[in-house]
C-alpha cells in the first residue's frame, strides 16, 4: 500500500500510525502475522523479498519501521528479548575492546557483561556515568563503547546523553543508550546523538505484560546494518506473533505513558510525605538530585520510581503481602501495577558489596506504576503502609 506523505506528529499519532500501512494482497490495515518460518522461492528460483524467518519477516518488518519512526533511527532489528537487543548491540566489538557503563545497571545486563562477554575478551570498567568528567577519565585507547543505562534500573539515575556522546564523538566511540524505562515517548536517545539504542520492548513499548521482546536501534544506516547481520547471524530477531502484539501495545505508547506519569507522580509525591519511607527516588520530583538534567533530556519522567522502606527486606515483604492493587513480580512498563525488592529479584546476581557500591539498600522497593487511576494506588498504598 502506497505510504502517504509524513506530516510532522506528536507522540499520541506517532504511535497511532507507526508500522501502519503494511497493505499486502487485502490492503489491511495492520501488518498480518506471518507465521511461517520460511518462504517459497520465485518460479524462477530466485528468491523472493523474504527467504527464512530467522533472516527477515514481514510482520517483524513492520515492527522495525515502526520502531525506527518512534526512535527516529535508520535501521531497527526487533529481537526476542532486551537481552537479545543487548547480546546484539555487545557483539559489535570486537575482543581486546574495553566497555565503560555504569555502577547501577539491570542486573541482567550485568550478568550478559560478565558471564558472556568477559570470557571472551571483552573489558568492562564501571563508573558512576552521572559524573561526565570521571567517564572521560575512565577513557582508554582501547575503549569502543560508553554502554549507557538511563534513566537506570532500579535507582532512577539518569545520564546525561549529549554529554555522553560528546565525549564518545571526540573519541570514536560507539555510545548505546538502554532506553527501556523511559521509552521513545519520553526519550530520544539518538536525537540527543547516541548512535544505538536498546530496548526492552517486554516493558512499555508493548506495554502489556505479555511479550518478552527486544529492539536495537541505529542512528545511520551502516552501523544498522552491522547491527541488522549481526541479529541475523547470532539469531537474536523475535518471533512474527511476537512483532503483531508489540505493534499493536505501540498504539496506545503515548496515551499509556501519560497515565503512567500521572500515577507514577501522585505515588512519589504521597510516598515523599511518609514518616515509614526514608526516601523516594523519582525523576519527576524538585527532591531528585538529577531533577534539573530530567527536564531537560526527558519530555516526561515515566512511570518507575523506587523508595527505601524503614525496616530493610522484612518490612518490605510485611508491605508485599498487604497491597492489593500493586502485585509483587520481577518486570516493569505494563498496564497493572507491580512492585519489587531488587535486592532479592532484579538485582540479585550483584553480590551485597556491589549492590551497596551501587546505593541499592536492602529497604529498596521498585514500583512500575500501571494505568491504574493515580488516587486508587494512593489509597492502596497508603493502607498498606499504615498496617505494617
Ligand atoms: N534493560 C533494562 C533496563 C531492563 O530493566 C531489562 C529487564 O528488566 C532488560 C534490559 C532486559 O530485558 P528482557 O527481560 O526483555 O530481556
Amino acid at each position: 500500500m502506497a505510504r502517504k506523505p509524513k506530516a510532522p506528529a506528536h507522540p499520541e499519532t506517532l504511535c497511532a500510525h507507526a508500522g501502519s500501512g503494511a497493505g499486502g494482497e487485502f490492503r489491511s490495515l495492520n501488518a498480518p502475522i506471518y507465521m511461517t518460518s520460511t518462504f517459497a522461492l520465485k518460479e524462477s528460483g530466485e528468491v523472493g523479498p523474504y527467504f527464512y524467518t530467522r533472516e527477515g519477516n514481514p510482520t517483524r518488518a513492520a515492527l522495525e519501521r515502526a520502531l525506527c519512526e518512534l526512535e527516529g533511527g535508520a535501521v531497527a532489528v526487533a529481537t526476542a528479548a532486551g537481552v537479545a537487543a543487548e547480546t546484539t548491540a555487545l557483539s559489535l566489538f570486537p575482543a581486546g575492546s574495553n566497555v565503560i557503563a555504569g555502577k547501577a545497571l539491570y542486573g541482567g545486563t550485568l550478568r550478559l557483561f560478565r558471564e558472556a562477554f568477559e570470557p571472551r575478551g571483552l573489558s568492562f570498567t564501571f563508573v558512576d556515568m552521572r559524573d561526565a568528567k570521571a567517564v572521560a577519565a575512565a577513557v582508554r585507547p582501547d575503549t569502543r563503547c560508553l554502554w549507557i543505562e538511563t534513566p537506570t534500573n532500579p535507582l532512577l539515575n539518569l545520564v546525561d546523553i549529549a554529554a555522553m556522546a560528546k565525549i564518545a564523538s571526540a573519541e570514536k566511540i560507539i555510545t548505546v543508550v538502554d532506553g527501556t524505562f523511559a521509552s521513545p515517548c519520553f526519550q530520544k536517545p539518538l536525537a540527543l546523538g547516541a548512535d544505538v539504542v536498546v530496548h526492552s520492548t517486554t516493558k512499555y513499548i508493548n506495554g502489556h505484560s505479555d511479550v518478552v521482546g527486544g529492539a536495537v536501534i541505529a542512528r545511520s544506516a551502516e552501523l544498522g546494518r552491522k547491527l541488522a547481520s549481526l541479529a541475523r547471524t547470532l539469531g537474536t530477531p523475535g518471533s512474527p506473533f511476537d512483532a503483531f502484539l508489540v505493534l499493536r501495545g505501540i498504539k496506545t505508547l503515548a496515551l499509556r505513558m501519560q497515565a503512567h506519569e500521572r500515577a507514577a507522580t501522585a505515588l512519589a509525591r504521597f510516598l515523599e510525605t511518609r514518616i515509614e519511607v526514608e526516601r523516594v527516588y523519582y525523576p519527576g520530583l524538585e527532591s531528585h538530585p538529577q531533577h534539573e538534567l530530567a527536564k531537560r533530556q526527558m519530555t516526561g519522567f515515566g512511570g518507575m520510581l523506587a523508595f527505601d522502606l524503614k525496616g530493610g527486606k522484612p518490612a518490605v515483604m510485611r508491605l508485599f503481602r498487604r497491597v492489593r492493587l500493586f502485585t509483587p513480580a520481577a518486570s516493569l512498563g505494563g498496564v497493572e501495577s507491580l512492585i519489587s525488592h531488587p535486592p532479592s529479584l532484579s538485582h540479585s546476581a550483584l553480590t551485597p558489596k556491589e549492590r551497596k557500591a551501587a546505593g541499592i539498600r536492602e529497604g529498596l522497593v521498585r514500583v512500575s506504576c500501571g494505568i491504574e487511576h493515580a488516587d486508587d494506588l494512593v489509597a492502596d498504598m497508603k493502607q498498606a503502609l499504615s498496617l505494617l
